[in-house]
């Protein structure tokens, strides 16, 4: 008895996961007004975004926050009951974690589509970009010349032997910048440009990308990298220690003469069980209309996904730059990879 309740329940069930993967989404106005995100996001501007949406489309968006890991495990926990229409989060690494859990489905939208650049965009259609951040290098002005720090390699170099800080090697950010290095260059040079900076360290890995640059201010080390966005925050800042942070540190947006900086995303997709998918692939279309992203970009810390909205004037003034070239999903592909490297040089 048990045995065939178990297995009829389990048909009822996969039938129906089918059926939400591979039908074209209901029409949102069918559904209920209200979307369940789950998020790894937690800036004011994403609550500024909410309320904006709901007032253009009478949805109100209910966000769970948590960090990227604790969201994918709440939803490999809660299978097909969950609540979960929507998760969002940084970095592509992380979104592609949650689809290779089977947490997230494929979405078929011309508007979605015309406005994701397709290398900001999961292939299938899991996860969609709708802004960008930078991985730049900081250096100390009083120590470092701009040039000397113009590319990623120069960090491996033995100019700069015990002079490097890094944060470790299993932030997602840090996963995905050598990620990106597998992808162009191969695994053999990304863990030699792993253990040539590995070789530099000041220190053993520690910290967020903040405290990386107020190590650099601090004297401990004369370079490191962080996303863009937290440099740009204490440039932001009133607090008399930040303004002497960046008084004492430059930025670079790196590789300029050869790849092009790297990049990374915020996304989201439409979670693979969504009782509410046609209110989650609204919310997803809505955050790349004009409407959402000209909103966004005065507050966001991050650039536009469209390369025709302008970012926030400060984050404009950080200057133009050339991006790395790479489909995103790579990161997520070459992520165990890229974790494997950082133990065989020892980079904790
Ligand atoms: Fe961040």
């Amino acid at each position: 008895m048990t045995i065939s309740f178990s297995r009829r329940a389990f048909t009822l069930t996969a039938s129906a996961a089918a059926l939400a993967a591979c039908s074209p989404q209901t029409p949102a106005a069918e559904e209920p007004a209200f979307v369940n995100l789950y998020t790894a996001r937690h800036y004011d501007a994403d609550r500024m975004l909410y309320a904006a949406f709901k007032e253009a489309t009478g949805v109100e968006v209910r966000a769970l926050t948590g960090n990227a890991e604790q969201l994918l495990e709440r939803m490999r926990t809660e299978g097909d009951a969950t609540e979960a229409d929507l998760f969002v989060s940084a970095d592509a690494g992380n979104l592609w974690r949650v689809k290779e859990a089977g947490l997230l489905q494929n979405v078929t939208s011309p508007t979605l589509e015309q406005n994701v650049p397709a290398r900001l965009r999961d292939p299938e259609g899991a996860f969609w970009g709708f802004s960008k951040r930078a991985r730049i290098i900081v250096y100390r002005k009083d120590a470092v010349r701009p040039e000397e720090v113009a590319a990623f390699d120069q960090l491996a170099t033995p100019r700069f032997r015990g002079q490097i800080v890094a944060r470790s090697s299993s932030n997602t950010y840090q996963l995905s910048t050598l990620a990106s290095r597998i992808e162009r260059l191969g695994s053999e040079n990304a863990q030699a440009w792993a253990a040539g900076v590995r070789a530099n360290f000041a220190r053993d890995p520690q910290g967020s990308d903040t405290d990386q640059i107020r190590a650099v201010a601090a004297g401990e080390a004369q370079a490191s990298f962080c996303n863009h966005y937290y440099y740009l925050r204490l440039t932001r800042s009133e607090d008399p220690a930040d303004r002497q942070v960046v008084e004492r540190v430059g930025f670079v947006f790196p590789d300029q003469a050869g790849a092009g900086t790297h990049i990374n995303i915020s996304g989201g997709g439409v979670a693979r069980y969504a009782k509410r998918p046609g209110r989650a692939k609204q919310f997803l279309e809505w955050l790349v209309s004009d409407e959402a992203q000209n909103m966004l970009a005065p507050v966001n810390v991050e650039f536009p996904v469209r390369p025709e909205i302008a970012p926030a004037p400060d984050l404009a003034a950080m200057g133009a730059f050339k991006e790395e070239d790479i489909p995103l999903d790579a990161l997520g592909r070459h992520q165990a990879e890229a974790a494997r490297i950082y133990e065989a040089v020892g980079w904790r």
